[in-house]
C-alpha cells in the first residue's frame, strides 16, 4: 500500500493474535518494526522471525528492520522508555500501533477495584499514555504521523459481564476523536479499528471449541469469526496514503456483527 515503506511503526502487544499480524503485515508493506510483548520474549521473538521472513519475500523489502521491545503499557516508565528506544533505534517513530489489551469475566456488582485499574490501566490509560509520548516525539521531530487504536465492537455494543472492557472501549473510541482533532492540522491522524470475534488467544473459551465457537458465529451475520490478518489488512490500510484523508474514524470490522442480526428477519408481521 502507498506510503507504508521505510516508515517506522511501534506495536503494543505484538506477540502474539493481532499485534502479531500486524506487525507481519507492516513488514511486508515494508516498514521498520518495533514489536512490544509483554510477557513473553520467545512470542515475540517468533512473531520478529516470521516478519523478517515474510518482508524477505518481497526482495526490496530484505533490508527492513526489527527490534523486540519488553514492557507493560500500564507503566509509565515503560512506556516512555519503549517510545525512547524506538527513536534512538530507527530514528523516529512514524505509527503507533495501540493494540495491548486484556480482559476479565465478572458480573459488574463484584468486580474487584483493583481488576478495574488493571483492565483500564493497560487498554484504555496505556493506550494514551502511548499516545501521548509517540505525539511529543512527532511533534518535537516536527513530523507527521498516525496512531492506530484497536478498539472493539464493544466500543459501542454493551457487554455485561465485561463492564470493565466495555469502559475502556467506550473511551477509546473518544480518545480516538479528541486525538484526531487535536493534531490534525499538525499532520497526525488518528484512526481506530473495531474488530468483531476475532480467532485470537484471547478467545480461547471459544476458538478451540467447536460448539461454542458455532454459538458465536451464529450471531455473526457472514456466518464465521474474523481473522487476525483481516484486521492487520484495515490497519495497514489506515496506516497508509490510501488513507490520507481519513481521520477520528473507527472502522468497525466484524463481519456485520453491528448490524445485530436479530433484526435480520421481522420480529412481527
Ligand atoms: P491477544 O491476547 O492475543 O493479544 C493481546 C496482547 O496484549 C497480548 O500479546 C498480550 O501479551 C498483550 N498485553 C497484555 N497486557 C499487556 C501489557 N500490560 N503490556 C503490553 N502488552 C500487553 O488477543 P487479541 O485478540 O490479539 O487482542 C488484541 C487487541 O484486539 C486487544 O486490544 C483486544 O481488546 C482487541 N480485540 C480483540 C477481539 C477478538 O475477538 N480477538 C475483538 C475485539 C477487539
Amino acid at each position: 500500500m502507498r506510503g507504508l515503506k521505510g516508515k517506522n511503526v511501534l506495536i503494543t502487544g505484538a506477540s502474539s493474535g493481532i499485534g502479531q499480524a500486524i506487525a507481519i503485515r507492516l513488514a511486508e508493506e515494508g516498514c521498520n518494526i518495533a514489536i512490544n510483548y509483554h510477557k513473553s520474549s520467545e512470542d515475540a521473538e517468533n512473531t520478529e522471525d516470521i516478519a523478517m521472513q515474510t518482508a524477505c519475500g518481497n526482495i526490496e523489502n530484505c533490508g527492513v528492520q526489527s527490534l523486540v521491545i519488553q514492557g507493560d503499557v500500564s507503566k509509565e516508565e515503560d512506556i516512555v522508555q519503549m517510545v525512547n528506544t524506538v527513536v534512538d533505534t530507527f530514528g523516529c517513530l512514524d505509527i503507533l500501533v495501540n493494540n495491548a489489551g486484556i480482559q476479565t469475566e465478572c458480573p459488574s456488582h463484584e468486580v474487584k477495584t483493583e481488576d478495574l485499574d488493571r483492565v483500564i490501566g493497560v487498554n484504555l490509560r496505556g493506550a494514551y499514555l502511548c499516545a501521548r509520548e509517540t505525539i511529543k516525539q512527532l511533534l518535537s521531530q516536527n513530523r507527521p504521523g498516525i496512531i492506530i487504536n484497536i478498539s472493539s465492537v464493544h466500543e459501542i455494543i454493551p457487554r455485561p459481564m465485561y463492564i470493565s472492557y466495555s469502559i475502556s472501549k467506550g473511551g477509546m473510541e473518544n480518545m480516538t476523536k479528541t486525538l484526531a482533532l487535536e493534531y490534525a492540522n499538525q499532520g497526525i491522524r488518528v484512526n481506530a479499528i473495531a474488530p468483531g470475534a476475532t480467532i485470537t488467544p484471547i478467545n480461547e473459551a471459544w476458538v478451540n471449541n467447536p460448539q461454542q465457537k458455532a454459538v458465536v458465529e451464529s450471531h455473526i451475520p457472514m456466518g464465521r469469526a474474523g481473522t487476525a490478518e483481516e484486521m492487520a489488512a484495515a490497519v495497514a490500510f489506515l496506516a497508509s496514503d490510501e488513507a490520507a484523508y481519513i481521520t477520528g474514524q473507527t472502522l468497525f470490522i466484524d463481519g456485520g456483527l453491528t448490524l445485530y442480526a436479530d433484526f435480520r428477519e421481522a420480529w412481527s408481521a
